[in-house]
């Protein structure tokens, strides 16, 4: 009897992932901004007499093998670096960093006391990579199609010089040929399967979405800009076409992104979608975390 259990005992560890036997996971979402454009902006068929929340945030996570914060929102001097946009572009780029926000996500770490070991960035537009320029001692982790990406005309005009600096200390990264939840290459962060990168190439060459595995019934896949509302992983429609013109690199790549979404959602409805900027997914989130709205 006692071999029996033995057995079972060795099963159940070795059939269940590391991360589902105890949460060494912490995360935190940092809002660092928020913007309110009309609904039909921001998804095709949407509605033009209805305003759709989105924020900005920053996720933090803390492990015991390190303190990593994916995306940076808004740093001190959004404001500013937004002054680089093309004319024809500001509207797009429009933000607050009013009282529903709580924030610079370098202010944020400092009154938490939090010291970053690195940041990893889903992609380079200046609403994930502001924060950037107020942490320059942070190594920051990129794919070196994304990093090459900054140099090019194509990114413009969500990208734009002064978001970096000689200083940032970028540090680039290979996904391996690991399978992951469908998606052919994977990168274990900690290696223990609590965060996991996987390429969505599209919005821009080498955007990445994170899966993070906090427990066995708190799962998300943060997915960055592939799409701004999550209707439209539910009704499997790209951006409004001009909002795809300006911010998507290569527009049916993201289409595949979409329908790739929707298909994990058919068979994992238990991973909870975030796309970064939809405010009530990012609710969600927060709430199955078990952080304060
Ligand atoms: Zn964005």
């Amino acid at each position: 009897m006692k071999r029996f259990w033995g057995i079972l005992l060795t099963l159940t560890l070795v059939s269940f992932p590391t991360w589902s036997q105890k949460s060494v996971l912490k995360m935190t979402v940092l809002s660092t901004g928020s913007a309110y454009p009309i609904e039909g902006s921001t998804i095709q068929g949407g509605s033009w007499f209805k305003k759709f929340k989105m924020t900005h945030p920053a996720f933090l996570f803390q492990h015991p093998k390190g303190t990593v914060l994916f995306d940076t929102g808004l740093g001190r001097t959004a404001e500013k670096q937004t002054q680089d946009v093309v004319w024809w572009a500001r509207i797009a780029t429009e933000f607050s960093q009013d009282e529903a926000t709580n924030g610079p996500v370098a202010d944020q770490l400092k009154k938490m006391n939090i010291k970053l070991d690195k940041i990893i960035v889903s992609h380079v537009h200046f609403d994930h990579v502001s924060g950037l320029a107020d942490l320059p001692d942070v190594p920051v982790e990129i794919q070196p199609q994304e990093l090459a990406f900054t140099k090019t005309k194509d990114a413009s005009p969500a990208v734009f010089p002064s978001l970096f600096s000689e200083k940032t200390l970028w540090k680039t990264y290979e996904l391996e040929n690991k399978e992951y939840e469908g998606y052919p290459k994977s990168r274990d962060v900690f290696a223990d399967g609590s965060l996991v990168l996987v390429g969505l190439p599209g919005h821009t060459p080498g955007s990445v979405g994170l899966f993070v595995n906090i427990s066995a019934t708190q799962r998300a896949f943060l997915v960055g800009d592939t799409v701004w509302n999550s209707e439209a992983i539910e009704k499997g429609v790209p951006k409004f076409w001009l909002a795809r013109m300006f911010a998507d690199n290569k527009p049916d790549e993201v289409l595949k992104r979409i329908e790739e979404l929707q298909a994990l959602h058919k068979r994992k409805p238990e991973i909870l979608i975030v796309p970064s900027h939809d405010a009530a997914s990012v609710d969600a989130l927060k709430k199955m975390i078990g952080q304060d709205l």
